[in-house]
């Protein structure tokens, strides 16, 4: 069965490491962006997954709970969006621990999953991940140029499909590239839809459906939001002014004409946490 995933990282435009957050102006918050992509899912009645920042989550206990009654899938995205890879192994542990105790109210009995802001993780950092209780991880991407981004070695996984791996009932997804020319284009991203002509986008995603059975797609509230865009630091390059603020207008009727074109290629919407559990269900049949 072909499957795609839709999911946002729950976090505010100065979590992103492209900025300094010392010189940001925290009380203008773009995260009215979740209402939006809520909204929008729901006008479209498809299911997500979303991972949510330890100081958001605790702040919006009920908000989320009512998402996970809906059928969606609520993971977590880190504390407060520190990269675990500039963490040592400890400093890690304590900072997945921190955003537990929100996960166990928001979830109840269900299994929930844990993105690394950034793509962040390595194998030593992914078995904390599964030895603080996690039961996925969606943190691998196969994106090597980029400087911010981890690897993680899959050594001891099954792998199940071209983007997923398991080992036990744990599971990891990647998150979709593309291809080119020795170069992988991040075909997942919300800001590559925002940013590329949609054809140029469409064509891409096509060349990935014809020959994988999954796709992943990651968007932030800041791209989704209405809002005027917060006074930027005047230490923004202008290349990251550009990436931060370019096609949020258009970014709505864009997802929407993703999700268009993963339907008429028979693709059937899901979460990271029902893939899962169908894994882990017929492992032990
Ligand atoms: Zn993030």
């Amino acid at each position: 069965m072909k499957k795609a995933i839709l999911s946002l990282d729950v976090e505010d435009w100065y979590h992103l490491d492209y900025f300094r957050r010392s010189e940001c102006d925290t009380s203008q918050s773009l995260l009215d962006g979740l209402d939006r992509y809520v909204d929008l899912i729901n006008e479209l009645s498809l299911p997500s997954s979303f991972f949510v920042l330890g100081e958001i989550a605790e702040k919006k206990i009920g908000y989320l709970k009512n998402l996970v009654k809906l059928g969606h899938d609520v993971g977590s995205h880190g504390w407060d969006h520190r990269r675990p890879m500039t963490m040592s192994p400890k400093v890690f542990q304590a900072d997945l621990h921190r955003c537990l105790s929100a996960m166990k109210i928001i979830n109840g009995d269900r299994g929930f999953g844990y993105r690394a802001p950034c793509f962040s993780l390595d194998r030593e950092r992914l078995e904390i991940v599964r030895r603080a209780g996690f039961a996925y991880d969606s943190s691998r991407i196969n994106f090597g140029n980029h400087p911010l981004y981890g690897t993680i070695d899959m050594l001891g996984f099954q792998n199940i499909s071209e983007s997923i791996y398991k080992q036990g009932d744990f599971v990891e997804f990647e998150a979709t590239t593309l291809p080119i020319l020795g170069n992988n284009i991040p075909i997942s991203g919300g800001g590559y839809l925002r940013i590329f002509p949609w054809l140029v986008m469409k064509s891409m995603i096509a060349q990935h459906l014809k020959k994988n059975d999954i796709y992943v797609f990651y968007i932030h509230p800041f791209e989704l939001s209405p809002l005027p865009l917060p006074k930027i630091p005047a230490s923004t390059s202008p290349l990251t002014r550009f990436r931060f603020s370019c096609g949020r207008t258009r970014v709505v009727d864009r997802v929407k004409k993703l999700t268009d074109l993963l339907q008429s290629r028979g693709y059937e919407f899901t979460t990271f946490s029902a893939v899962q559990q169908e894994l882990a269900s017929s492992a032990a049949g």
